[in-house]
């Protein structure tokens, strides 16, 4: 069963369901376990810090620019 990330929009926590494929398409609003809160919402941690890691790799930041410094540019 896949498990997912849910952030509390009233106390802010995190939490993970575990879900099924079903009950993921029904609409799943699980309620948070310290608040009891509904106002919850999916957190897509795993994608985004996969994202943002692969960014810091492969972003072309220019590097002959003013702070590059001498000899930079060849
Ligand atoms: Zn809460």
């Amino acid at each position: 069963m896949p498990l997912y990330d849910y952030q509390c929009q009233d106390c802010q926590r995190i939490f993970e369901v575990r879900a099924t494929f079903k009950e993921k398409e029904a609409g799943l609003q699980p309620e948070c376990p310290y608040c009891q809160s509904k106002q919850t919402r999916q957190l897509l941690t795993l994608g985004l810090f996969l994202r943002t890691s692969a960014a810091g790799d492969s972003i072309d930041l220019p590097a002959c620019g003013p702070s590059a410094g001498p000899g930079c540019c060849g």
